[in-house]
């Protein structure tokens, strides 16, 4: 599965404490961040990390454009909900086009836990018939 984490800044104690947690069930997926996010997982597990363009510089809108392509199979997206971000209209594309093609993504710690639980469980085995299904190829 292709996987992508992104972490505003108060949020990324919490997301290495969360990729940590986990890091068995993500070893084996492929996985993509923006810029400073990954760096950190990177830092602190010994998985291997696609790493984007730091959020504000675009890298919300490099995952969007996996997403549009029906590429991306789950996000870890760990929003600030207490500060404004200069790049809003980035994060809300993102978002958007998570629900327009249906990618599950999650933006709290306590929904991350049920994704990644049936990520091991093995209920994202549907994505792997968009992937081999895909329109156009
Ligand atoms: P960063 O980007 O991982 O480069 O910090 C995430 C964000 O703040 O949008």
């Amino acid at each position: 599965m292709n996987i992508a984490f992104i972490a505003h800044d108060r949020k990324k104690e919490e997301m290495v404490n969360f990729v940590l947690a986990y890091e068995s069930v993500f070893h084996g997926h492929t996985l993509y961040s923006t810029g400073t996010t990954g760096t950190r997982i990177m830092e602190q597990t010994n998985l291997s990390i696609h790493r984007f363009m730091s959020g504000p510089l675009g890298g919300d809108q490099q995952i969007g454009a996996l997403v549009a392509e029906n590429e991306m199979d789950l996000i870890i997206f760990l929003r600030d909900p207490l500060m404004a971000q200069p790049h809003e209209p980035d994060i809300i594309a993102l978002l958007r086009l998570c629900d327009v093609q249906g990618i599950p993504v999650a933006t709290n710690i306590a929904t991350g836990e049920l994704l990644v639980k049936a990520l091991e469980r093995g209920d994202f085995a549907w994505r792997e018939l968009v992937h081999k299904y895909k329109p156009g190829e």
